[in-house]
């Protein structure tokens, strides 16, 4: 596949930022959106972008059209709304590539839509979180069109380690909502763990490493010692986007018991005021609740 393909890139938040940067360095000719223009801005101090002031701007010159944004509703907006996609669809037969943690409904009711115009559309949701977005470490699950899959392969293989074809639209995001509800339980239970040990008298800096070393740690409990131990939690990935992910499996059938208590705690940290924590703040509220 060729380096001169067009691609148009919607979102530039925490993870779609160091996604955008790996396909510039890839050689792709990238033109991007952000809802409040300061990211894109910013972005184009550091890399060769170009920038548009609406979705809609992007359609007459795209091959592929990504959407990195943080939940359906920002989704819908971005295809639906007044200067969204839709809007200028007859322009290009682009193929749209959602990476967004989203509900299958609403890839579902996307693709449909896309389909109507002639276009292709896919749900690529990632597992990995700032650093492999970073590195190029992400996986990618992906479902939708086998064909529209194969095109999109070789600009995948930029942004991830791995990309795997799973089945119809919304496979892939199932695939990352069952992800999502083990990381919510592992953060919970690794939370439980410090709050426990800290209650006899044992810090977090004296547990962790032990965790860490043992058959318990995990890329997961590695990633967020720093954070337990400073106490600090500048968010890599959102408390409120995965609170927003439970949600989704809830709606889609969710109902195991830890499950469900990770979703009381998960809507009570929000509530709380957590939301724009990093997700193992759940730490902070679970201490201040119990
Ligand atoms: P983020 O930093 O909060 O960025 C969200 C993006 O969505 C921003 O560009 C934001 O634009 C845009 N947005 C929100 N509402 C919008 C609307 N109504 N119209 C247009 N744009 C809108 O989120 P993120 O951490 O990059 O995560 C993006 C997605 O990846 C989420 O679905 C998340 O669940 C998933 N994910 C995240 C991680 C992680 O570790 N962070 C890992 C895997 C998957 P503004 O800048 O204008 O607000």
């Amino acid at each position: 596949m060729s380096a001169k393909l067009k691609i148009g890139w919607i979102g530039l938040g925490n993870m779609g930022n160091p996604m955008v940067k790996n396909l510039v360095k890839a050689g792709f000719d990238v033109t991007v959106y952000n809802r409040n223009p300061e990211k894109s801005n910013t972005l184009k101090e550091s890399i060769d972008v170009k920038i548009v002031g609406s979705p809609a701007a992007m359609v007459q010159d795209a091959d592929f059209i990504f959407t990195m944004l943080s939940d359906d509703a920002a989704l819908k907006e971005v295809y639906y709304g007044p200067s969204g996609l839709f809007s200028a669809m007859a322009a290009q037969k682009f193929i749209g590539i959602d990476m967004s943690t989203v509900s299958p409904d609403t890839t579902r009711e996307i693709a449909s839509g896309c389909k109507e115009y002639g276009i292709a559309y896919l749900d690529a949701p990632v597992s990995g979180s700032v650093k492999p977005a970073e590195d190029a470490q992400l996986i990618i699950m992906v479902g939708g069109e086998e064909e529209a899959y194969k095109k999109a392969e070789p600009i995948l293989a930029v942004l991830g380690k791995s990309s795997a074809y799973l089945g119809s639209s919304g496979s892939g995001n199932i695939a990352k909502l069952a992800i999502n509800l083990f990381l919510g339980i592992t953060a919970q239970g690794l939370a439980e763990a410090v709050i426990f040990a800290g209650k006899n008298g044992m810090a977090a800096e004296q547990l962790m490493p032990l965790i860490n070393a043992g058959a318990v740690g995990s890329a997961l409990t590695k990633l967020k010692t720093d954070n337990i131990v400073s106490d600090n939690y500048k968010p890599a990935f959102a408390l409120k986007l995965l609170a927003k992910d439970i949600r989704l499996a809830t709606t889609n059938g969710m109902d195991t018991p830890v499950g469900k208590c990770l979703s009381t705690t998960l809507e009570g940290a929000v509530k709380a005021g957590f939301g724009d924590e990093d997700m193992i703040a759940v730490i902070k509220y679970l201490k201040q609740s119990i």
